[in-house]
């Protein structure tokens, strides 16, 4: 048998670019090229100061522009990331009792910390197996919503809608679905988000797009008697944002980066131009799987699978782990799967960022890789 790593793909089925990570993923080089150009003007500088304030401050518009918010909405950061928002968010953001969609690794971590917060009520946790979704059921006693746009772990998507008759709030982790799928605000009321995804930034930080109720929440939270930790402190967060602040230091080198990624989506013509390129790109990369005769999507419904995270079995002849080794000797970077998932399989980002004329050199570079192991 061939050894995998002496396998050479040819030229003419390199993708331009070899990057398809879930995350950290694909950064853009104009965007390098941008932060070069400020390496003495910006990075280095206090956060304080109008120069990296003025770049959070377009962060926060482009993203309101970006998202079409409606008035009253408001765009939040801060530091820790996705996963530090969950326990923001069981300080900060849910009352009493949540109910979760717990479909995979990411959504069910959230549901995981609102279990283990002490001042919560018990969440109500709605599972499906891996490759599916659950949907929510209204009820009274739910003061929060919690969804995940993109289901990162298994490639799993799910549309934005606040579930008939919920009085509760909607708050939806959009780490990875975040600019790459379509969203209606008035279905949310809290949108929040790392940048290190579909905005082509860093990891380290998070933002959130909240709604007037959402603001309504945290103060009135905020001024109960609940401890809240500073750091996990929402209405900090609030009032910092406002000024274009974080409450601590925030990665200059991400947020520069993050805008020019925003700058660059409205330029090109805001949400609606980047989900007709994820779209475009899933198109492809589903439609050669479908067609492969030895790969087929991972997610049962098509209408389950997302536009920004393509999961993709292969037949038990073929090794997938070898194929995304072969991948990775020629450049061809984290195709591997979501580790815990444990399948015979490749895993593709599709965001923004990414050319979907690469998504479709890599499918043939796929087909290459199969030949050549089964020959
Ligand atoms: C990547 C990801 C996270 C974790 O983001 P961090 O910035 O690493 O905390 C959370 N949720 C989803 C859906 C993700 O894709």
């Amino acid at each position: 048998m061939t050894n995998p790593v002496d396998i050479q793909i040819p030229a003419h089925l390199l993708p331009s670019d070899g990057r398809f990570g879930c995350g950290p993923s694909k950064v853009r080089p104009a965007q390098m090229e941008a932060l070069a150009k400020v390496t003495t003007s910006f990075l280095g500088t206090s956060h304080r100061q109008a120069t990296v304030k003025n770049v959070v401050g377009e962060v926060r518009s482009g993203l309101a522009s970006f998202f079409n918010l409606p008035d009253g909405y408001e765009v939040l950061l801060g530091n820790g990331g996705a996963t530090a928002f969950w326990d923001i968010a069981t300080f900060g953001l849910i009352e009493t009792k949540s109910q979760h969609l717990s479909f995979g690794e990411f959504s069910s971590k959230f549901a995981s910390a609102a279990k283990q917060a002490p001042w919560l009520a018990d969440p109500e946790v709605l599972k499906a197996e891996p490759g599916s979704r659950s949907y929510a059921v209204a009820n009274d006693e739910i003061d929060l919503y919690a969804f995940t746009h993109n289901e990162t772990s298994t490639g799993v998507s799910m549309a934005i809608e606040r579930p008939a008759g919920a009085t509760g709030l909607v708050a939806v982790d959009a780490t990875s679905g975040a600019g790459g799928l379509a969203v209606d605000p008035s279905q949310f009321d809290c949108y929040y988000f790392a940048p290190q995804k579909c905005f082509a930034s860093d990891g380290g930080l998070w933002l959130a797009l909240v709604s007037p109720a959402a603001v309504e929440r945290i103060e009135r939270i905020a001024a109960s008697d609940r401890f809240i930790p500073a750091f996990f402190d929402l209405k900090t967060a609030l009032d910092n944002s406002r000024l274009d602040q974080t409450y601590n230091t925030p990665a200059l080198a991400t947020l520069y980066l993050l805008n020019e990624q925003v700058k660059w989506m409205n330029e090109q013509g805001g949400l609606e131009w980047a989900t007709s390129r994820t779209d475009r790109s899933a198109e492809i990369l589903y439609s050669w799987a479908n067609e492969a005769g030895f790969a087929r999507p991972f997610v049962e419904h098509p209408e389950d699978r997302s536009h920004v995270v393509a999961t993709i079995d292969f037949d038990d002849h073929i090794d997938a782990a070898a194929i995304a080794k072969v991948l990775r000797a020629n450049g061809i970077l984290d195709t591997e799967p979501y580790r815990k998932l444990g399948r015979n399989q490749l895993r593709v980002a599709m965001f923004p960022a990414i050319d979907p004329e690469d998504i479709a050199v890599l499918c043939g570079a796929i087909n290459h890789v199969v030949g050549a192991l089964e020959g």
